[in-house]
């Protein structure tokens, strides 16, 4: 080993280095873990004291000086007169006696004090190094005799404290064992007052470092176990607004943020450095809004309760709930304002989330009355419907089996009557039947390609009689070169059929009916199919219902004319199943115009 000239190897400095070193890192890692507390310092000072001792003491040893080692041996003991106090003032401390041995602990500060002085600017304490085989240790004076005692006054006084802490009913489990932990590790480590031995000529090999690191493994492992922090109110405070869900923010009466908690810092992607010290616009640039709303909640007066929803810094829009309250000095002024800030959008969510499906569900619900409503009517129309022809029949029959003598030309007129009826009666019940299997999607479509010109030319002739009948003009411009469509050819006749037959009973004698046939450009290409009469014409409050079922203008003509009101309801279904499109356009009493659009094939 290379070492200086007036230094000379000696492997007894080695267990004090080593000693210092463990004890060293223990008081800083004491420190960290404890985040800094009061009792903590304590602690660290404590361990300084060691140090303080043990680094010159390895020093001294490797001096070849006798001056050099002695003047180190100075020094070690200067460390040494400053244990009894910091180690009695980190027990009260722990032990939370403090108030109570105020006087003790400024007495055991005075007393160290007293003696560091003597070891640092006097040679009353000491004459001279001893030299043992392991090496030099310090010469105590007998003066130096009333510096052990206090030592070991001390000693037993720390130890004394512990055990009473220890011994105390009702002392809580943490309490309990931290006290039992230190007072076992402060036993051992007491056994290094030994080493005052070499300093008063017993030639005993200074073994302090052997009980010291026991000690040092026993404190830590107690320290880990139980902590040390101290609950003070002000680290209560503090790790509850820490572990707080809300966020908190307390602005002077300037309007700069003075406390901010962890949750704030979360919310705004702020650490709290960035945020204490400045307004709240200059430290939550990234979330100007939130931080605008905040000063204008601090500088409100009176103070209100508030929501704002702003674009907090992950680009995510959020709603927040502010409430404000006032922070008054003793003299009842204003100091601070202590915002509260609850992050409510997920709430806000499930509210609008809430509410929509309750408009839904309301939705729904009187969609259902309606369809219960309709259901209703439509189940006493059709009775009503089937009932009337029914009667009618019933009657005719009862009187052609009751009236005997009865003319063949009567007996014609009363059958016939009864054939019209019966026809009704089977139309009724076909035109119920299309309409709920079209409803029901049971209905079975045969699709082809077709011509619809086609389809209203068939339709024409095979109601011509009708027309003519009824004196009625029909002309029919067809479009001749039209797209085929794609359809079902039954289905569009029932259509067309449904349509004139309406003109023919809704026009006059001697009125015109008009179709066309043509197509449209589009967007989208479509193929007009145009049915004018100039007929009674439908009441403006009627031509947006015409094609519901069972709906009947309510006029008088209306009424005389015989119909359902199944037929068009029919038609809209099977136009829509083509892709296609109806609607009617009239005048009252000027006639009609129906429309029918199908898209090309
Ligand atoms: P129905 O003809 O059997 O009453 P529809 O469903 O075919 O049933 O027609 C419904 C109603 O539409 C008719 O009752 C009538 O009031 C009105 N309507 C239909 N076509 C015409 C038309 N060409 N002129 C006047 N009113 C019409």
């Amino acid at each position: 080993m290379v070492l200086p000239d007036h230094l000379s190897f000696n492997p007894h400095a080695l267990p004090p280095l080593v000693t210092a070193l463990f004890v060293f890192a223990l008081g800083c890692m004491v420190v960290i873990r404890e985040k800094g507390s009061r009792v903590s310092l304590f602690y660290l000072s404590y361990t300084l004291a060691v140090c303080a001792w043990l680094f010159p003491v390895s020093a001294a040893l490797l001096m070849r000086s006798e001056t050099d080692a002695f003047l180190l041996m100075k020094f070690a003991n200067a460390g040494v007169t400053l244990i009894p106090a910091t180690l009695y003032h980190f027990t009260v401390v722990v032990l939370q006696k403090e108030d109570l041995r105020k006087v003790r602990v400024r007495a055991a500060w005075a007393v160290s004090c007293f003696f560091l002085g003597m070891t640092l600017f006097s040679d009353v304490l000491f004459g001279g190094l001893y030299h043992y085989s392991w090496g030099i240790y310090l010469k105590f004076r007998p003066a130096a005799l009333s510096f052990v005692l206090y030592f070991l006054a001390m000693t037993f006084e720390t130890l004394r404290l512990y055990w009473i802490e220890y011994r105390q009913p009702g002392t809580d489990a943490t309490r309990h064992g931290r006290a039992k932990a230190f007072l076992i590790a402060f036993s051992i480590g007491y056994l290094g007052t030994l080493d005052f031995l070499p300093a008063l000529g017993v030639p005993y090999y200074p073994l302090s470092s052997v009980p010291m690191i026991c000690m040092l493994a026993l404190i830590s492992r107690a320290i880990w176990q139980y902590r040390l922090v101290d609950i003070t109110p002000a680290f209560a405070a503090r790790e509850i607004i820490d572990t707080m869900n809300d966020a908190l923010i307390v602005l002077d009466t300037g309007g700069i943020v003075r406390v901010v908690n962890r949750a704030t810092c979360a919310l705004v992607g702020r650490a709290e450095r960035e945020l204490v010290g400045r307004s709240p616009a200059g430290g939550m640039a990234t979330s100007l809004t939130f931080a605008l709303s905040l000063e204008a909640a601090a500088g409100r007066d009176p103070l209100q309760d508030f929501e704002v929803t702003c674009d907090m810094p992950d680009g995510s829009p959020r709603t927040v709930s502010l409430s404000t309250s006032i922070m008054r000095n003793p003299a009842g002024e204003r100091v601070a304002t202590v915002c509260l800030v609850n992050d409510i959008s997920e709430r806000r969510r499930a509210e609008l989330e809430r509410e929509r499906l309750i408009v839904q569900l309301q939705q729904a619900n009187e969609k259902l009355q309606s369809m219960d409503t309709l259901k209703s009517n439509i189940i006493s129309m059709v009775s009503h419907e089937l009932r009337t022809p029914l009667t009618t029949i019933k009657a005719f029959v009862e009187l052609l089996l009751m009236k005997q003598g009865m003319s063949d030309g009567q007996k014609v007129k009363l059958m016939r009557t009864v054939n019209d009826e019966t026809d009704r009666l089977a139309r009724l019940i076909t035109d119920l039947l299309d309409l709920s299997r079209i409803e029901a999607g049971s209905m079975k479509w045969q699709m082809a390609d077709l011509s619809l010109e086609e389809v209203i030319r068939s339709v024409l002739a095979s109601m011509e009689v009708l027309f003519e009948n009824k004196g009625l003009q029909l002309t029919a411009e067809l479009h001749p070169s039209l797209p085929r469509i794609r359809g079902d050819r039954d289905r569009l006749v029932q259509v067309v059929t449904n349509i004139l037959s309406n003109a023919v009973k809704f026009t006059p004698r001697g009125g015109t009916i008009r179709v066309t046939l043509r197509q449209e450009a589009g967007p989208p290409a479509q193929i007009v199919a145009g049915f004018s009469d100039t007929g009674i014409g439908i009441p403006p409050a009627h031509i947006g219902l015409i094609f519901e079922k069972f709906h009947r203008s309510d006029d008088e003509l209306t009424a005389a004319i015989e119909g359902s009101g199944l037929g068009l309801a029919i038609t809209r279904q099977i136009v829509e199943y083509h892709g296609g499109n109806i609607w009617a356009e009239s005048t009252q009493g000027a006639g009609s115009t129906f429309y029918v659009t199908l898209p090309p094939g």
